[in-house]
């Protein structure tokens, strides 16, 4: 989205100073202050406050208009802010493959041309070599040998040039695929936790479910959630509670095997895709991370205060028959909240 374009700031700030213009009968009107706005503003303005006149309604529908609009103008602002990283991605995305389709094309533009070019030069010798068969003498042979010797000699210089272009094009391409491979994997991983993001888990669940289907193949979906996590943060504060989450990523990431697919999936709140895999591995595989979890100590930093244990609910579910990626992600939920409700740290299945 572009940046506050003038146009939309200065609508936006019109709208905002009509919205309160125009709403001010109404709220004269709910305060009972209407009597008052009546001996101070004309007729039809105090009419509206009381909703008698058709300038009221015309009012108080404009103020709902012009309210509207200045929300929009403040979201555009940024107060309500989206999330940056993933536009800032976004917008790389989009650039660098806008680059990539640019040089492909100049590089296209370029090697028609230099076809044409030696079509041209296949013609000079075409032309060049009847010539010198109708040469029947020494000077006429040495001024066709000339021409064709000059010919040459552009088509060389041409080939350099092409050469050249080539290589840069080249070079070109292999910065921006580097670039949009960057992208790419930064757009598939959570900026804090370096877990895969909700945005790849979606693709990455759906290709699974597709694929086990076709398959008929195993597939569990693992959901954990960090119990009284809103704790941590309140007792030692916002970036101990983001430590942990990353800790928690790691205790993850070491358990699940390659192939599988750990995401945050939201918050606090992780889950590990797990192809070819059944209900009870799966479960098992949960097991040894929440076992794991109310075994470790937890410290703040290396030489930091004891911060105690913490622990984790899981929910566990297997793909059934016929079963959507939406269902399945459902019913693992489903299990996680069973845990919880249940006491917490323990696995559902
Ligand atoms: P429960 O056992 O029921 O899961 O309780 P809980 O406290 O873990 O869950 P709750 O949903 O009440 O609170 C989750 C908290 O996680 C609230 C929110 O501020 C915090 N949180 C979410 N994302 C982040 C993050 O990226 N960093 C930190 N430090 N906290 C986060
Ligand atoms: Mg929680
Ligand atoms: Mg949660």
């Amino acid at each position: 989205m572009p940046r506050s374009p003038l146009l939309a700031e200065f609508v936006g700030a019109s709208a905002t100073v009509a919205a309160a213009v125009a709403a001010l009968p109404a709220v004269a009107f709910y305060i009972g202050w209407e009597r008052a706005l009546a001996d101070a503003l004309p007729v039809w303005l105090a009419g509206a406050a009381r909703h008698e006149t058709v300038g009221g309604a015309l009012l108080l529908f404009a103020s709902g208009v012009c309210a509207t609009l200045a929300f929009e103008w403040i979201a555009r602002r940024g107060y309500f802010r989206a999330d940056e990283t993933e536009n800032a991605v976004a917008d790389d995305l989009e650039l660098s493959s806008r680059q990539f389709d640019m040089q492909l094309a100049g590089a296209l533009e370029a090697f028609s041309a230099h076809a044409e070019r030696t079509g041209q030069y296949a013609d000079a010798l075409r032309q060049g070599r009847v010539r010198l068969e109708a040469a029947n003498n020494a000077e006429r042979v040495r001024a066709v040998v000339c021409l064709l010797v000059a010919e040459n000699d552009k088509m060389a210089q041409a080939n350099a040039t092409a050469r050249e272009r080539l290589n840069a094009t080249t070079n070109e391409l292999k910065a921006l695929r580097a670039k949009l491979n960057r992208a790419k994997a930064e757009s598939e991983r959570d900026g804090l936790t370096n877990a895969f993001s909700r945005r790849h888990f979606d693709v990455v669940i759906a290709d699974e479910v597709a694929r086990a289907r076709s398959r008929s193949s195993e597939l569990s979906l693992v959901m954990a959630d960090i119990d009284h996590f809103k704790a941590i943060n309140d007792t030692h504060g916002h970036p101990v509670g983001d430590e942990f989450l990353k800790q928690f990523a790691a205790v993850l990431a070491r358990n699940a095997r390659t192939g599988d697919c750990v995401a945050r999936y939201g918050g606090e709140e992780f889950a590990i895709v797990m192809p070819a895999t059944t209900l009870e591995a799966a479960a098992s595989v949960a097991e040894r991370i929440r076992l794991y979890l109310t075994r470790t100590r937890w410290r703040r930093g290396r030489v930091g205060g004891e911060m105690g244990t913490f622990t984790a609910s899981f929910g566990v579910a297997a793909l059934a028959p016929g079963e959507d990626a939406a269902a399945l992600i459902e019913r693992a939920d489903a299990r996680l909240y069973a845990s919880k409700r249940a006491g917490r740290n323990r696995v559902s299945k």
